[in-house]
Formats: structure tokens, C-alpha cells, sequence
């Protein structure tokens, strides 16, 4: 097995059990390893390390996948794995729908797969994961006997690693606009043409979350997508509910979602931008009782952070003002960069703006089948905020 020798001085994340090794901490590697390849990693004075994925081409060259050295990274490797996961999933109270595997967060870098009922969607977006699909696939099989599983590796990272967009069928052919239940409540789901894996799993306790606060309610949400947290608030006892989306596909499926669920009296959608309806409306006098945001993720890189701040300030800002006093507040930010305590303070700072005082409901992250490694970045990324603005 080829060899990765480390140097000297190597940064904390590796110490602290993150598997990711850039090419500025490596001083030599034994040997020419093919892109993918899985190689044997070992500290600068030969100590072993762990064993990984090799992408020479990346800036991030290695991925580990176990500090064992008597694991063998093979077949029965991805089904002890995503049993493990799977095992987990199921310990703290998943069943149906779940992220089974995210990532770093189960030592299987770069691999997502969400668990829709019967159907799997998987992404593997590094170069030395795709290689094992099969190895995947075959687990999923296994221990699920599923009625399909479908690739979105339409992801532009796949291509940092030399690798080509691509999605399609990863078992027999199937119809890929499937029905899930998710607290009691029916969502179809496009796995093909969705948004990521078709749905965002990641809030799905979040949703749970707004249950006392709608009651009774006239609530907005803007950023709907498919009208997840709107039919919900629906189901929980709002008077009225109007859910925005920029995309009128997304309204379209919004719709549908709430005609399935026998709420189109309560939930009405309309297909427009967030930023200039809200800022409208607050012109107009218009008011509500909860105000819900969970905008798509303002930047990916650290140049466009002072711009996604602005972002956040903006569009909370506009949506306190439409709040009566005493309502609420339910927002989100899926920015990995945006740290919780960054994301509180955005939120304050809009409310001095505002005029307004806030007393905090509950503060979240992303749902439990995403764990989160405290030292690990890239592992918290969701912040749910419930606040009352007073
Ligand atoms: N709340 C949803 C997920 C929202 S994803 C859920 O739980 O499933 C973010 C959504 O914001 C996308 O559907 C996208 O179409 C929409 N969006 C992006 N920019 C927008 C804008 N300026 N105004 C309104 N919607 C926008």
C-alpha cells in the first residue's frame, strides 16, 4: 500500500480526529498513487495514522476512512458502516425517512445518502468514494432490500475533484417522484429534478418545533420550496398560511403538497422574491403573527461573508417588521459559515434596527440524523432560530 508521511507540524484538525489531510501537511509520498486509491497515512516519524482515499489532484489529498490499521478497506468495510449508521439512526428515534450517512460526521467522507421509506438517494462527491458505488450499493441492498436508489451527484464539487456532474439510476428503473410522511403529513418528493437529494431532511425536527406558535396564527413563510414548514403550520392550527417561493415550480409543488393533506382552505402560495414583496409589505402596513424564513445558503466562501451577513440582517429585519407585537419569528441559516453565535447576533442586530426586543424560544441546529462533531467545522451547519418579537 502506498504511503503518506506527514509532516512535522500538522494541524489540530487531524489531532482531533478529522479526516481530512491537505497537501501543504504532507512531506512525501511513497510511491505514484492513482487518483482514488487508498493508501496508508502515517505521522513524520512513521507512526501509523489511519487509512484513506487518495486524490493527488484535490487540495484536500487525503480522506481518511479508519484509524484502525487492522481494518481492511473493502465491501464488508460499507456494509459494517452503513449498518452502524443505520443502527444509530434507528437508537435516537429515526425510522422512515433519515440522512443516514452525512459525511465527515460518520467517518464516510464525501458520502451522503438520504433514506426516503424504500428509496435511497446517494451523492458521492469525492473521487475516491465514488469508486466504491458498488461497494455502497451493495450495502444498501443488503441491508434494506430497497425498492430503488437513485444518484444526484449534480453537484458542482464533484468537479474540484476531476469528476463529471452526473445523476441517474443506481438499481432498476423507478418512478422518482415517490410519497413520504413526515410527522403525519404527506410530501411527494421529486428525487430526481428536487432540490439536493429531492427534500430537506435536515429540518425535519425543526418543523416539529413551530407546533404551539402557529396556533391560530395568519403565518408567513418565506423560501418554502416544496410548503414543508407552512402545511405543517397548517397541521398545527394556523388561521391562515402563505408560503413564498422565487421558483413557480416550487410553488407548484407547494400546492400539491398542501391539496394532499387537505389544506388548501388554510395555505395559499405565491411564486415571487422574498426580499422585494417583504420590504413591500412592510410599507404597506402589513402584519402577522409568525414570520418563517429559511433562505437557500448565502455564500460558500469566506470572500462573501460580509455580504451573506448583510443578507441575513436584511431579510430578518424586513421580516420582524411584518410581525405583530408578541408574535413570532422562525428563521434559518444553512450557511456553514455563519456560526450559531454570528447568526444570533445578526438576528439581534436586526432587532435594534427594528425597534424591536426579542425573547428567545428555542435555538436548533440541523435534525439529529446529522450529527454534529463539536471540534469538526463543516459538521453544525443549520441554525433554527424560534424567537418572540416584542
Ligand atoms: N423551507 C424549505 C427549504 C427552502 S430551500 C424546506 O424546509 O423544505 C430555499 C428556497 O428558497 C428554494 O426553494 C428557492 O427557490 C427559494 N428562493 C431562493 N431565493 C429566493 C428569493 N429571493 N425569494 C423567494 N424564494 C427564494
Amino acid at each position: 500500500m502506498i504511503k503518506v508521511i506527514l509532516k512535522k507540524k500538522i494541524s489540530n484538525r487531524v489531532v482531533n480526529g478529522h479526516p481530512w489531510i491537505f497537501n501543504n501537511e504532507i512531506n512525501i509520498v511513497e510511491g505514484e498513487p492513482e487518483g482514488g486509491e487508498i493508501v496508508e497515512v502515517q505521522t513524520h516519524d512513521k507512526k501509523f495514522l489511519g487509512k484513506g482515499y487518495i486524490n493527488p489532484k484535490s487540495q484536500i489529498v487525503v480522506r481518511l476512512l479508519t484509524r484502525d490499521r487492522n481494518e481492511a478497506i473493502d465491501d464488508s468495510f460499507f456494509y459494517n458502516r452503513l449498518l452502524a449508521a443505520w443502527n444509530y439512526r434507528k437508537q435516537i428515534g429515526y425510522s422512515d425517512n433519515c440522512r443516514l450517512i452525512f459525511g465527515e460526521a460518520d467517518n464516510m467522507p464525501q458520502l451522503v445518502i438520504d433514506k426516503f421509506n424504500d428509496y435511497f438517494v446517494i451523492q458521492t462527491l469525492a473521487l475516491g468514494m465514488d469508486k466504491w458505488k458498488p461497494a455502497i450499493v451493495g450495502a444498501i441492498e443488503k441491508i434494506f432490500q430497497p425498492k430503488g436508489i437513485y444518484e444526484r451527484n449534480d453537484v458542482p464539487v464533484r468537479e474540484l475533484e476531476g469528476m463529471q456532474q452526473q445523476k441517474g439510476f443506481l438499481s432498476a428503473g423507478f418512478d422518482t417522484k415517490i410519497r413520504i410522511t413526515e410527522n403525519g403529513l404527506k410530501f411527494n418528493v421529486d428525487i430526481e429534478n428536487g432540490q439536493k437529494t429531492g427534500y430537506f431532511l435536515d429540518q425535519q425536527d425543526n418543523r416539529r418545533a413551530i407546533q404551539h406558535i402557529v396556533k391560530g396564527a395568519d403565518v408567513l413563510g418565506a423560501f418554502t420550496y416544496t410548503g414543508t414548514f407552512e402545511i405543517h403550520a397548517a397541521h398545527y392550527g394556523a388561521k391562515s398560511v402563505l408560503g413564498l417561493d422565487i421558483s413557480e415550480n416550487a410553488v407548484k409543488q407547494a400546492n400539491e403538497n398542501s391539496a394532499l393533506n387537505g389544506y388548501s382552505d388554510i395555505c395559499r402560495f405565491e411564486a415571487v422574491n422574498a426580499f422585494d414583496v417583504l420590504k413591500q409589505w412592510g410599507k404597506d402596513g402589513r402584519k402577522y403573527d409568525v414570520v418563517m424564513l429559511d433562505p437557500p445558503s448565502f455564500t460558500k466562501t469566506r470572500e462573501n461573508i460580509q455580504k451573506a451577513i448583510a443578507g441575513y440582517k436584511e431579510i430578518n429585519l424586513r421580516g420582524m417588521k411584518l410581525i405583530r407585537p408578541g408574535g413570532f419569528l422562525v428563521t434559518s441559516s444553512c450557511t456553514n459559515l455563519i456560526e450559531p453565535s454570528l447568526f444570533l447576533d445578526i438576528i439581534q442586530d436586526a432587532a435594534r434596527d427594528a425597534r424591536r426586543k426579542l425573547r428567545q424560544v428555542c435555538f436548533q441546529a440541523q435534525s439529529a440524523d446529522h450529527p454534529i462533531i463539536r471540534e469538526w467545522e463543516n459538521t453544525q451547519y443549520l441554525k433554527f432560530l424560534i424567537t418572540q418579537v416584542q
